[in-house]
């Protein structure tokens, strides 16, 4: 491909000096790089503006989930948004955040971790917050992590209320008689203590998290400690085109709601985990028809790439047809989009409506894609899309 400089720029992260080719908008980015390839399309203004307002809605300290898209310019982005605070699950991405921006905090918020990342993590970038859910994790982490000046953060496993596209409890998290088990110990050891949970990503209903906040109640009645620290995680959801979800301010209710209720001290320290809710609407991909069998698009991305999460929960993203040359009809059709690999489950669920004389070389912008998508994305068949450029118009889907 070529590095044309046609539209390139100049932009100053926290990160420094990056360069990023900048567009007006994604009809620019056609018209400029006419890709054969798959392009993401980033709106950093966007990813600014929405990390502001849910800083300015959540009553405590807001930490972006890394994992939902660790691309440097979406970092970027919620850093510039007023976001220091970090999720994050591993040595790499606790050295990504410490090491990028030396006035992030990094929470390593996973409750399975290796031994060398403990002592490393807590060693050499100061981290403070680990998480358990197991009693053996926490002797780990008593062992690893050295002093007691840490802060012991217990998962609990919430109920599955079927208000989530994942459970996200099946995997992680201890019972109410097993957490209050280890806050006790943690806090007998000289820690300081918390509690944790996620309800599951892409959560419908806002009431999850006050049943949720309730459970935390019991389960600190039953230990008989006081905790320091409370992390609601993440869960909160995004725009997709089959799911009409509350808006956030409704889950903040819920959340304020269920805090008072909870009568905790002032000093308790409040965490959320926020990754989709921060970054979905942030990035759009570019993809074009290679061929059109009937009513089969065949593109250049697809599951094993940017849209693998598609395959795992019904998500339906915002789609529209870019021609360069020529209008496109004003009748729409259904389409499958068949993915560039030559595996035959290379196909996205469902169908998407687009104009009924699509054809090979026009492009297919796919929206509300900054959530697990390049995050998620492999070199199977020696596709990997890997080029973002900045766009700067509003997105079709602004839900800001
Ligand atoms: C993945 C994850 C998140 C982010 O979840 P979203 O549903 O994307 O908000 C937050 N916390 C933890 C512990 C996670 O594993």
């Amino acid at each position: 491909m070529s590095l044309s400089e046609a539209g390139e720029n100049t932009q100053d992260g926290a990160s420094g000096a990056r360069r990023k080719r900048r567009f007006d908008d994604v009809l620019s980015v056609v018209r400029a790089l006419q890709p054969g390839y798959p392009v993401y399309c980033l709106r950093p203004k966007l990813l600014t503006r929405t990390a502001k307002r849910f800083i300015s809605m959540f009553p405590g300290t807001v930490l972006y989930a890394v994992k939902c898209n660790p691309h440097p310019a979406v970092l970027d982005a919620v850093y510039q948004g007023g976001v220091r605070h970090f999720d994050t699950a591993s040595l790499p991405e606790i050295a990504q955040i410490c090491d990028t921006y030396p006035d992030a905090h990094a929470y390593f918020m996973h409750p399975v971790k290796a031994r060398a990342a403990i002592r490393m993590t807590y060693k050499a970038y100061g981290i403070r917050h680990f998480v358990v859910d197991h009693e053996d994790e926490l002797n780990k982490v008593l062992e690893e992590a050295g002093g007691n000046d840490i802060v012991v953060m217990v998962r609990l496993k919430t109920e599955d209320t079927g208000d989530s596209l994942y459970d996200l409890a099946s995997k992680f998290g201890a019972e109410p008689a097993e957490a209050a088990a280890l806050l006790r110990a943690a806090a007998a050891k000289g820690c300081r203590t918390g509690l944790a949970f996620h309800i599951g990503s892409q959560c419908r209903e806002p009431k999850v998290y006050r049943r949720a906040l309730a459970l935390c109640s019991d389960i600190i009645a039953r230990a008989g400690v006081d905790i320091d620290s409370l992390d609601v995680g993440g869960g909160f959801p995004a725009y997709y085109t089959n799911a009409v979800v509350p808006p956030l301010e409704d889950y903040m209710t819920e959340i304020r709601g269920g805090l008072n209720d909870m009568g905790l001290k002032p000093t308790v320290e409040i965490f959320s985990e926020p990754g989709r809710a921060l970054v979905a609407a942030g990035c759009s991909l570019l993809t074009q028809v290679q061929l059109r069998k009937g009513d089969r698009l065949y593109i250049n991305d697809g599951i094993y790439g940017s849209l693998s999460e598609m395959t795992q929960v019904d998500i339906r993203m915002p789609v529209r047809l870019i021609r360069l040359k020529g209008e496109t009809s004003q009748n729409l059709r259904s389409f499958t989009l068949n993915g560039p690999t030559c595996d035959s489950l290379d196909v996205l669920p469902g169908t998407f409506d687009l104009p009924e004389d699509v054809r090979e070389g026009d492009w297919i912008e796919i929206d509300q894609l900054g959530a697990y998508s390049n995050a998620l994305a492999t070199h199977f068949n020696g596709f990997y899309p890997e080029t973002f450029v900045e766009v700067h118009d509003a997105p079709p889907a602004d839900m800001s």
